[in-house]
């Protein structure tokens, strides 16, 4: 039997369009009800989804209910909880010459079909919790999974029809291809996250159209380390920031930024955390995960030389293993030091002091986060007030975008424009200005 011809990119967005004219997705009810069965998806098929992602990238069930599943069901709860309030207008007050009668308000407006392209580091999550907010705002929903993460963008496109009300919401498998395709329509806004390489092309796409883009993008984000911190506490969490999916997060400490004695005294304090974590041997731990594929592999294969190893360097092709690794006497020069890493390599770069780390920061492209270990409110302030992040984190990598309340983005090449709580529903929305002025 022949199978049928997949519905094309045009014809997917024109009934899309069509169902968003008729009203239907407006109304809340209709976006808590698709907020609802999202959620009844995840609880009922996160087993499909944990083994889809232990497949793609050897994810434990532990980490891909932690950062994933459970993430998403978080976000939609959040959501579920304030989407009134958030949605609630909000009166301005009206300058005199218009008079007393005369009032004004702003109200959130849905944009209309939205395209959502997800890359395959956190295939789930960062598909879906775009998602929530886009459904919350009331707009008809187009989603690209990510070709490199192929069990998971199977699931995916699998279950989310099934659950969701497919006259506004449509899933398209595939790559290059039909991405491009895809971009050549005419979308109300395009949510992107993967590579900044990518994220121009989308950019030039949208121009053609006018179409507000937000990219959520990558980068080195340095780790800066001051000689009065706790450092075994620094080691353990840097060390469980670093290589949770083995190194292959936006967020991750890239590079560790410190002075030459401070470098010397972690040195050891690596080694044991990373054993504390996935014992001495990390191709044996359930909890230590694969690198997606040959080509990054390959890749991250040739940083391994980029400085002394204090930990780790062992690798292997065959099932994508690269050790949780740390370098040190690393050259600002190497090749470790001149790309996002983006796996399980950490290396330490030392700079007299905190003037040198500060320059070196803002000599480099503003990263997605930078994360300061320190006990002098000083170098906090300084580190917040003379450089530039899309977030900042003392103490903890990572942990600020679990933080719903919190807009989670990057500024210049680490992308524009935030999501998460409320902040995806500014994104997803056009805020109107309304003015009514009575005719009497
Ligand atoms: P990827 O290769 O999966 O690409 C992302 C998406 O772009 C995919 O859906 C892919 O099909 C599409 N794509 C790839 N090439 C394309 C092309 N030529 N034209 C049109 N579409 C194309 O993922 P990636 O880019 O390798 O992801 C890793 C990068 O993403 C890292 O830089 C990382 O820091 C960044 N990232 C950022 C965030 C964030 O939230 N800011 C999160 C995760 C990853």
């Amino acid at each position: 039997m022949n199978q049928p011809t997949p519905e094309q990119p045009a014809d997917i967005v024109a009934r899309l369009r069509a169902t968003f004219r008729t009203g239907r997705t407006k109304p809340v009810e209709w976006r808590t009800t698709q907020l609802r069965r999202l959620r009844e998806m995840l609880t009922e098929h996160g087993t499909d989804l944990a083994a889809a992602l232990h497949a793609d990238l050897g994810k434990s069930s532990t980490e891909a209910y932690r950062t994933e599943i459970d993430f998403v069901i978080r976000e939609i709860d959040h959501t579920l909880d304030h989407l009134e309030d958030w949605l609630r207008v909000e009166s301005a007050p009206v300058p005199a010459h218009l008079g007393a009668d005369a009032t004004a308000w702003t109200q959130y407006d849905p944009l209309g079909v939205v395209l959502v392209i997800a890359p395959w580091n956190y295939p789930a999550q960062l598909l879906l919790a775009p998602v929530v907010g886009a459904l919350a705002s009331g707009n008809a929903v187009v989603v690209k999974p990510s070709e490199m993460a192929p069990a998971t963008s199977a699931v995916l496109a699998r279950l989310l029809p099934a659950f969701l009300d497919t006259e506004a919401f449509a899933v398209v498998e595939g790559g290059i291809p039909e991405t491009t395709a895809l971009l050549a329509e005419r979308f109300d806004h395009i949510f992107y996250t993967g590579n900044g390489t990518v994220g121009r092309i989308v950019m030039r796409a949208a121009a053609e159209h006018l179409t507000p883009v937000t990219l959520e993008l990558g980068g080195k984000s340095p780790a800066f380390v001051d000689r009065d911190a706790d450092l075994p506490v620094v080691a353990d969490r840097l060390a469980r920031g670093k290589f949770l999916n083995a190194g292959q997060t936006c967020v991750a400490p890239d590079y560790v930024l410190t002075d030459p004695e401070t470098a010397a005294a972690l040195e050891p304090l690596f080694r044991k955390a990373v054993e504390a974590v996935y014992g001495s041997d990390a191709s044996a731990s359930g909890e230590f995960g694969r690198i997606v594929n040959e080509r990054h592999f390959d890749r991250l294969s040739g940083l391994l030389d980029s400085g002394r190893v204090v930990v780790g360097g062992a690798s292997d092709r065959a099932t994508k293993y690269i050790a949780p690794t740390v370098l040190a006497d690393v050259d600002p020069a190497s090749p470790v030091m001149q790309e996002e890493i983006f796996g399980p390599i950490l290396p330490i770069v030392t700079v007299p002091d905190l003037d040198a780390a500060i320059d070196f920061i803002n000599d480099r492209d503003k990263p997605l986060a930078l994360y300061v270990f320190t006990a002098s409110q000083d170098t906090r302030d300084r580190l917040a007030a003379e450089t530039s992040s899309g977030g900042l984190g003392y103490g903890l990598p990572l942990a600020h975008l679990t933080v719903s309340d919190l807009p989670f983005g990057g500024v210049g090449a680490s992308g524009m424009g935030n999501y998460h709580g409320r902040y995806s529903i500014e994104t997803f929305s056009h805020r109107k200005a309304v003015l009514d002025k009575p005719l009497g």
